[in-house]
Parts: structure tokens; C-alpha cells; sequence
């Protein structure tokens, strides 16, 4: 380790900028930003510099810069494109023990300036040693995109209540314990969805119950129809954090890999005619495993409100006041149909669409069909494949036209999507001649034909390899 990172509390402290363009003008910005007071030197200063040094507190001088300039000060920035004057800067910081910091050059520094994500209380700092400030500043930014806003509320509210907590519980195991569950639990879900006072209600609460054995909490996320990239940043943040996943059959093997490492997986997959476990001993199990003192997650292919059969699921979990949330995914419906450029609406083809269930119950389906009939609307099946003949059959008997187009979309949005066109009339067929490969979906109606125009790729794996 190169350099010691250390957070400094420069309020009210003499700094020293040598330089009066822009650089030294967004140093000088930096520091007072912190509180500092700023003095300039250099020959010609810019107006806003000397504006800011003003107003901190502190002063300008044109001039050249003289050893003098660092007395009582306790960081100098040497921000000059003369690169003798930041050696001499350097040398003569370095002899009076005075920090200093010199503008792309590192080998002249005491200190460097990282680069920050601010969520003030909260500051993370990115150094990469004065190598590639650049690197730096890319990793920055991704971890101000993963970041919530909300944890710099969070580090404050967790400021508030840390001396009472200290009190409260003595023992420095215990605390920890303490905080982990907070901090990981629905507190933070609560200060995350900015319901600030709910957030501090219920800490006041399990402080004061303070039994600071975790409590468990389910996670309902849809993980999206396949592609990876369609996980929100939510499914991720919890999938990061769980301690168990319970997972099923719609969700690709890439996607629980990207569940902690360590966390216990269960498969409770379902097929369409073998089901694995039972949905009752899928719900006692979540149950279950909370009241353990778990977070569970349960995975999801899709939404899980969406033939989801997430709010059974969650029925008993409310029964028993065990603490849940759902984060929506992506629906078959939706990601399927933007792969394959099919609309699902369109001014001129489809002023609604439906997502109906063509699951078989006793060879039979029984759905509204002189409601799916309307010519502008666009009619999704999920759970379609075996009952395909009769849903075309019963389409044209209520009167959508038999040249009406059709689609039947597998595995969407994964590497293998695959998409067969042809019409109420001619899909039964078709498909006894293709080797067809669940999950498969089946989106009905005029907006079909716009996949002609709009369907350059079907998969990302395609999209890669084109030129
Ligand atoms: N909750 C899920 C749907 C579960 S029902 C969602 O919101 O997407 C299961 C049905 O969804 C499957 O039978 C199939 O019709 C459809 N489905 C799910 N993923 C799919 C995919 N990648 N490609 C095509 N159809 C899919």
C-alpha cells in the first residue's frame, strides 16, 4: 500500500492553492467545499477564483509564489502547468512538513486527492495511487450508479442512534449484530424507499425491544425472462444480500450465480406436469426459513405478479407478519416481444394488449374469447405451447380473422431465442414440423408483421456478432 487513506478535517484550516486557472480553481473549489480557507498565489488569478478565496475566508496574492506562503498552512495544492515551480512547491512543503499535493505529478505528492463518491455523511474514496487518475474516476462512477442516493440518509439516521445504541447494548458482538440486521434488514428497505420516519419508528422500536437476534425477511424478485442485463439493480442488491434462494426452473443458471456466493441455494423448480415441490411446501418453507432468522430469496422467472403465483406466496408470509417486499422483473410479455420487434402496442395496430394464461386445466381452456377476438388488440399467451391448437381453434370460431399473424417466441431473450411467424391459421401446423423448445411465448395480432421492419436481431448473442 502506497499510500495511507486517511479523511481529513480541513474546516477552518489555512490551504494553500499555487495556481490561478482552472485546475487550481477546482482544487480551491474542493477544499472549500470541506470548509477550508483558501489562499492563491500565483502571477494573473482568474475573477471566480478570487471570489472563492474571499469568501472562504482566506486570500489572494498575483504574484510569484514565495517559501513564505506556507506558513501555518497545513495542505498546498500546487496547480501550475510549470512544472519547476511545482518542484520548488514540492521541496519546500516537504521541508516544513506540510502536505502537498502537485497536479499530475504524483512522485512530487505527500497527498493525493482520490476521487469521490459523495453521500454525505457517507464519502467513498477512489485512489489508484496517482496511476491512472482515469481508472479511477470509471470505477467512481460505477459505484455512484450502484449506490443508492439514500445511503448517505441512512448513514445519517445510523449517526443519530449510535450513542443510544452503544448504551443500550454494551456488548461490542451484540452491537454489531445489532447493526448488521439494521443495516441489512427493513430499516434500510424503509430509508431506501425514503420513508425516513418509518425507517426511524422502527429502529426506535427494535432498540427498544433490543433482542438483537436477526429477523428474518423475504425477498419476492423477478429475475426477468433470461437475458442477465434485464435484472433490476434492486434484484441484484438483494440477491447480493440473501442468505438462502429458493429458485425455479424460468430462472437461468447465470442468473443465481450472480446470488452471493456463499448463500444457500434451493431449487423448488417447477415443470409443467412434474412439480418439484408443491406450492403449499414452497410457501411453508419461505415461512420457515424467515422465522429462522433468514433473508430469503425467492427467484422468480419474469414478474412475479404475473403468473407468478407471487401472491400466494406472499399470503402466508403476511399471515405470519413476517417482513417481505417484491421487486418487479421484466415479463415475458414485454422482454420477449422487444427482442423479437414486436410491439406489443401501436397507434395503428393495437390500442391494448392482454396477457392471458393458456395453461390446460383437464384438456380444456377456459377464457374469455370473445374478448380476445377484438382486431386491435394484441393478445399474449404465456403457458400456451400445449394448448396451442385450441387457442387458435377457438380465436377463429369467435372471429379474429384466420389470416390474423401470430408468434411463437422460445426461450426469449436468452442466447437460443428463436422466434416462429405465421397465422391463427397455419401455427398448429407449423409447429408440428419445428423442434420447439419451452419456455415458449405466443403474442397474437396485427403488430406481428411490424417485426419485419423492426427485427434486425433476435438475440443478443446475435446483436454481438454482427458488424
Ligand atoms: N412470471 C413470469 C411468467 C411465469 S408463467 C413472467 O412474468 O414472465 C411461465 C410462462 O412464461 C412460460 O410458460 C412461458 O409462456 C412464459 N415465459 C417465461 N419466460 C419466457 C421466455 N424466456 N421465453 C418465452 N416465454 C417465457
Amino acid at each position: 500500500m502506497d499510500y495511507l487513506p486517511l479523511f481529513t478535517r480541513i474546516a477552518q484550516t489555512h490551504c494553500l492553492v499555487v495556481g490561478g486557472g482552472t485546475v487550481a480553481l477546482r482544487k480551491a473549489g474542493a477544499l472549500t467545499r470541506a470548509g477550508a480557507r483558501v489562499t492563491a498565489v500565483a502571477p494573473s488569478i482568474e475573477a471566480q477564483l478570487k471570489t472563492l478565496c474571499r469568501d472562504s475566508g482566506g486570500a489572494f496574492h498575483e504574484r510569484e509564489f514565495a517559501e513564505s506562503d506556507l506558513e501555518n498552512a497545513m495542505l498546498v495544492i500546487a496547480a501550475t502547468d510549470d512544472v519547476d515551480i511545482n518542484r520548488v512547491v514540492s521541496e519546500a512543503a516537504k521541508a516544513r512538513n506540510v502536505l502537498v499535493n502537485v497536479v499530475d505529478q504524483p512522485e512530487l505528492c505527500t497527498v493525493i486527492l482520490p476521487s469521490i463518491v459523495d453521500r454525505s455523511p457517507l464519502i467513498i474514496a477512489v485512489s489508484s495511487g496517482g496511476r491512472s487518475p482515469v481508472l479511477a474516476r470509471l470505477l467512481r462512477a460505477r459505484l455512484e450508479s450502484t449506490i443508492p442516493a439514500s445511503y448517505g440518509r441512512l448513514t445519517e439516521l445510523v449517526g443519530k442512534f449510535r450513542d443510544r445504541v452503544r448504551q443500550r447494548i454494551p456488548d461490542f458482538d451484540l452491537r454489531r449484530d445489532f447493526w448488521e440486521h439494521i443495516l441489512q434488514g427493513p430499516v434500510a428497505e424503509l430509508m431506501f424507499a425514503g420513508r425516513r420516519q418509518a425507517a426511524e419508528d422502527m429502529l426506535e422500536s427494535e432498540l427498544r425491544d433490543a433482542k438483537p437476534a436477526p429477523r428474518g425477511e423475504v425477498y419476492l424478485v423477478g429475475a426477468g425472462p433470461g437475458d442477465p442485463d434485464l435484472l433490476t439493480f434492486k434484484a441484484l442488491r438483494l440477491m447480493q444480500k440473501a442468505d438462502v434462494v429458493l429458485y425455479d426452473r424460468l430462472v437461468a443458471d447465470e442468473i443465481v450465480d450472480l446470488c452471493r456466493k456463499d448463500a444457500e441455494r434451493v431449487y423448488v423448480g417447477k415443470a409443467r406436469s412434474q412439480h418439484t415441490m408443491p406450492q403449499e411446501d414452497i410457501n411453508q418453507l419461505l415461512i420457515r426459513l424467515a422465522k429462522e432468522g433468514k433473508r430469503v430469496l425467492r427467484l422468480k422467472g419474469g414478474d412475479p405478479f404475473i403468473f407468478g403465483r407471487g401472491g400466494e406466496e406472499l399470503a402466508g408470509l403476511a399471515q405470519e407478519r413476517i417482513p417481505f417486499q417484491v421487486v418487479p422483473g421484466i415479463t415475458a410479455a414485454a422482454g420477449c416481444a422487444s427482442y423479437s420487434g414486436i410491439p406489443l402496442t401501436h397507434r395503428d395496430y393495437a390500442q391494448s394488449v392482454r396477457f392471458v394464461t393458456g395453461h390446460l386445466k383437464d384438456n380444456t381452456m377456459d377464457l374469455p374469447w370473445q374478448e380476445l377476438v377484438h382486431t386491435q388488440q394484441t393478445v399474449v399467451f404465456y403457458m400456451g405451447l400445449q394448448g396451442l391448437a385450441i387457442i387458435c381453434r377457438e380465436m377463429i370460431a369467435h372471429g379474429r380473422h384466420a389470416d390474423t399473424p401470430m408468434a411463437l417466441i422460445q426461450q426469449g431473450t436468452t442466447p437460443n431465442h428463436k422466434v416462429l411467424v405465421g397465422t391463427l391459421a397455419t401455427m398448429p401446423e407449423l409447429v408440428t414440423r419445428e423442434e420447439v423448445v419451452a419456455p415458449t411465448l405466443i403474442i397474437v395480432g396485427e403488430v406481428v408483421r411490424l417485426r419485419e421492419q423492426l427485427a434486425w436481431y433476435e438475440s443478443p448473442a446475435q446483436l454481438a456478432q454482427d458488424p
